[in-house]
């Protein structure tokens, strides 16, 4: 059985990092990027996630934003993240290197936790480098159509990372030092196809490590993989927090 054998992989190969993606936030109501119902079906993302769109025409990239920010503070963190977080805390997991932005993993209790991709947590300026909170963003919001900077005036950008854009280095360096280290590299929720996050599977692989996937849909890393799960992250997830107990009892 999948959960089973995934739980005796993250029992035995440690350290465990765990890498997930937009797919295991689905199951929180937040839409994917890619799926045949995600984000970019409707928004094109040249128009809408690119720096030199934001640059053009801040208030349409907000317009966009606005909509997203209202869908991920009504998100709760689901069965994926809390069974992750759990695993954290029993010591079956080193860290969580995310792609997403949406907090859910701080917000389920994990600690460790890597965003290659930058969060909604907070919105900077970037003129004069004021930095606000993502509860004053949306105060902001309530009476302008893009966030002004409360000191010069300029329009926020969310401290997302937007195509074209440089990815938080110190980050990038750490996803990757952790890659190599782990014994077992658990991928959940991403279809890895976008660098950095596509080229951490195979860091784990070259330093002797495994790669475990659960997802919904293919990867071009399933044949490498020592375990492949095509289902729901939270239904996986708590069935290998579950297999994990039973390891405790009987020790
Ligand atoms: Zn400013």
């Amino acid at each position: 059985m999948g959960p089973e054998r995934l739980a005796e992989l993250i029992r035995d190969r440690q350290p465990c990092v765990v890498l997930t993606g937009a797919g295991i936030s689905t199951e929180s109501g937040i839409p994917d990027y890619r799926s045949p119902t995600g984000i970019w079906t409707k928004y094109d993302p040249m128009e809408y996630a690119t720096i030199d769109a934001f640059r053009r025409d801040p208030v349409k990239v907000w317009d966009f934003y606005a909509r997203r920010l209202q869908v991920l503070r009504d998100a709760e963190p689901n069965a994926a993240h809390l069974a992750l977080a759990e695993l954290e805390r029993r010591g079956y997991v080193s860290a969580v290197v995310t792609q997403n932005i949406d907090r859910l993993h701080e917000r389920a209790g994990s600690r460790n936790v890597i965003e290659v991709h930058g969060s909604i947590r907070t919105s900077s300026c970037l003129s004069c480098g004021e930095r606000v909170t993502f509860a004053e963003v949306v105060r902001l919001l309530e009476s302008a159509p893009a966030p002004p900077c409360p000191r010069c005036g300029e329009i926020l950008k969310p401290d997302v990372v937007m195509f074209g854009e440089l990815m938080p280095e110190a980050e990038i360096e750490r996803a990757f030092e952790l890659a190599r280290g782990a014994a077992l590299l658990l991928v959940v929720g991403s279809s890895l196809e976008v660098w950095p996050v596509a080229g951490l599977p195979q860091e784990t692989l070259d330093a002797g490590g495994k790669v475990a996937i659960v997802n919904r849909g293919p990867t071009q890393y399933d044949r490498r993989a020592a375990l492949t799960i095509d289902g729901s992250a939270g239904e996986v997830l708590s069935a290998v927090v579950e297999a994990l107990d039973g390891y405790g009892e009987s020790r």
